[in-house]
Order: structure tokens, then sequence, then C-alpha cells
């Protein structure tokens, strides 16, 4: 049984109350697969009134529940709508600042979940409480296979054939832009033949396409700088919408140096989490589009301060986001907020009941996948619990890569 939404009459009745305080923090695991999708509700004491956040962090899900936990006596007793105070207790209090990926994600989980709350609280969808819609609609594209593990992480370059199916199915499916992992694992250097095989495996998606679609190729930072470089230029014909991870995100000079020597612009940013790092990487011209992850940055709070620091530099934003249906709420919220937003990553067929775990306020169009504003309160989403505890926690599948002589690789 679902809990009766929080009206904007209960709202604004509310809003005479002097007193409002978060009651507790609940983490609620979905096993979706691949990743295991880690929710959060944080409940107040208004009747009714509740938020919900998304911490999902691959391989990492204990940890992430812990470390709510941990938060939580931080802020339990506090005012949801402190949410700007209460996110810097978050990130400062009790000495280790926040920005490691275990806190930082826990932060973003509770940070979205009190956004949330401030949407019902004024009856507004997010976006509008950050002076949106700054769109009519927000476009989308999917990952080959629309997610679905297999399509997309373990369809090998030797298999050009096979990207070129699944680009026209995602055409089909009413997408003009999608990912690929089209580029393999490599060791530091390699010789010609894996820039080959990544090349025709661009080749033939964008022969089963045409140039009217957006392809996409992330490299998941599994080159080096200099084998980037290769791959990036080997690439630069088939006019990629853009390249992505390049190199490891740790090695900015190496970004800079592969995104000043294409024309393909160069993505990165969801494995960062500090905006000192997004700012070293805007003001070196590591990259052209910004791929903060709402879920590890520090949350909506912090995505709209990196993204603001993006405008400076007039890079673009797309988030990072293959995680679960809350996760995807936040996206689009910031990007009918955010003008220099430009496209929305979305999963789809991870696992065939995704739609039971969640209602959602925004409407997709079939064709061309374009998503019309939300016209619910906040995220305007409704998590189903009931449902959720159909797919209790499971130990993720291991995804592990090693080069040929047996040294360690980067998935
Ligand atoms: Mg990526």
């Amino acid at each position: 049984m679902l809990a009766l939404p929080f009206t904007f009459y209960q709202a604004t009745r509310r809003l005479n109350s002097q007193t409002m305080k978060i009651t507790g923090i609940e983490t609620l695991v979905c096993h979706a697969r691949m990743r295991n999708w880690v929710f959060v509700k944080v409940l107040t004491d208004q009747p009714g009134l509740y938020g919900w956040g998304e911490g999902t962090l691959e391989w990492h899900t204990r940890a992430v529940v812990g470390a709510i936990e941990d938060i939580a006596q931080l802020i339990v007793g506090e005012d949801p709508r402190r949410i700007e105070h209460l996110w810097q207790m978050m990130y400062r209090q009790h000495f280790w600042h926040g920005h490691g990926i275990i806190r930082c994600t826990a932060i973003s989980a509770i940070d979205i979940a009190l956004w949330d709350i401030a949407g019902k609280i004024a009856g507004l969808p997010c976006s509008q409480l950050w002076g949106g819609p700054v769109r009519d609609y927000v476009r989308t594209y999917c990952h080959l296979g629309g997610g679905n593990m297999e399509d997309f992480y373990e369809t090998t370059v030797e298999d050009a054939r096979v990207f070129g199916d699944l680009a026209r199915q995602a055409v089909e499916n009413g997408f003009t832009a999608f990912k690929s992992m089209a580029v393999p694992p490599t060791m530091p250097i390699e010789g010609l033949r894996p820039v080959k095989l990544a090349a025709a495996a661009v080749a033939s998606m964008r022969e089963a396409v045409g140039e009217a679609i957006d392809i996409m190729v992330d490299c998941h930072a599994r080159p080096s700088p200099a084998m980037g470089l290769q791959f990036g230029k080997a690439l630069e014909p088939f006019g990629l919408y853009f390249f992505e991870e390049p190199c490891w995100p740790e090695s900015v000079d190496g970004l800079a140096m592969i995104n000043a020597a294409i024309t393909t612009p160069v993505a990165t940013g969801e494995r960062v989490t500090e905006l000192t790092a997004f700012r070293e990487l805007f003001a070196r011209r590591a990259c052209e589009i910004c791929q903060l992850d709402i879920t590890h940055c520090g949350g909506l709070s912090a995505a709209r301060r990196i993204a603001a620091l993006a405008d400076a530099y007039r890079i673009a934003i797309a988030p990072h986001n293959p995680q679960g249906p809350v996760s995807t709420a936040a996206s689009l919220e910031f990007g009918f907020s955010q003008p220099s937003y430009i496209i929305c990553e979305t999963v789809n067929a991870d696992v065939p009941w995704r739609g039971d775990v969640v209602s959602e306020g925004f409407t997709v169009e079939p064709k061309g996948r374009l998503v019309r504003p939300n016209t619910r309160p906040g995220l305007g989403i409704e998590i189903n619990e009931q449902e959720v505890r159909k797919h209790p926690f499971e130990q993720e599948l291991l995804q592990r890569v090693f080069y040929p002589d047996g040294s360690v690789g980067d998935w």
C-alpha cells in the first residue's frame, strides 16, 4: 500500500508550522541484476511527507548503506528544509570531508531526497524550484541493447556486425542517440589490431543507422592516454556525438591532450566527486561534456554548483545515469533546469520489471524518446516498496578484466 501523496493543500497548511523534523532515513536495496539499486527514503514528522533519493554504487552496496546509517545521526532531528545547511553538515562534519566515493554517494542519496521533499512542500516539480523549465523536452539516449548487460558490456569488438544490429534496434525503439562500448581493453601500448577492430565496430553502427543518428563510444577509461589518442583519431571520421572516458579520469593531462588532438568532443566526469577536481578538468580543457553523476557527486545541490562552474567554461552537461529510476528522475529534473544540459542517459532493459518498482511523473514520447516535463511535485516519482522487496540484495556479478598475459586491466 503506497502512502498518500503530500498534496499542495497539505503543504500550504504545514508551512505555517514552525518546526519540521527529519525523523529517520531508511534504505531499500533492490537487486537489479548488474546493480543493486540503493533507494533512500528520508522521513519527516509531517504526515505523508517524505523524499526519495538514490545512491546506487555497484559492488559497494553494503558500504553505501552503512555510510547512510553513519550520516543519519548528523541529520535526524534537523529541519529537512535547510538543504544547504544539511549538505554542509554531511560533507564537513565528523572530520573527514565527504568527497570519497562511498560517503559522497551516501550524501548524494540523502540530498536528492531532501530536494524531493522541498518540491513536495512547495507543490512544484524540483526543476521549477530552480527557475525551470528551461526547455520543452529533454532528449534521451540509450545503451546498446537498452542496457541489457550482455548486449552492452559483453558484445566484443571482434563482432562488428552485432554492433550494427544493436544500433538498428536502438533506432527502431525510437532513440535518436545511443551509446556503445566499441573500444576494447588494451594494455598501455598495443599495436594496430584493437584500433582497427574499434573502427570496424563503429563503421558498422554508422552504416546501420546513417548520419542523422548520434553515436557515442564509451571507452570506460580502458585505454592509456597514448591508446586513447589512437582510438580517438581512428574514430574521428565517423562523427561521434561524444567520445567518453578515453583514459583514466585521474589523468587530466591525458584527457586534455586527447581533447585538443581530435575534433570529437571528449566526455568525462562520472567518477569525479569534488568541485575542485571538476574545476581542474574544466580549466585544463580536459573535456567538452561534463558527465557528473548526481548520485555520486554530492546530489542535486552539488550538481547545480558543478553546472554553474561548467557554464563558465561553456562546457556541456550530460549526467551519467545507468542506475535506477530515482537517479533518472533526478537527472531529468536537473535537465529541465540547466541550460547547458544536452541529453539524458537512460537504461530501460536492464531488468524487465523496471517499470513495476516506480511510478513516474514525466512522459516519454516513443518516437524520438523525448521526455516532457514532470508535472508532479518534487521528483514526481513514487517507489513501490512491495515490488522492491521482491528483489532483495544479491552480490553483484563479477565483471573483471585481465590482459592476455594475466595482468590486471580496466573493466
Ligand atoms: Mg561511462
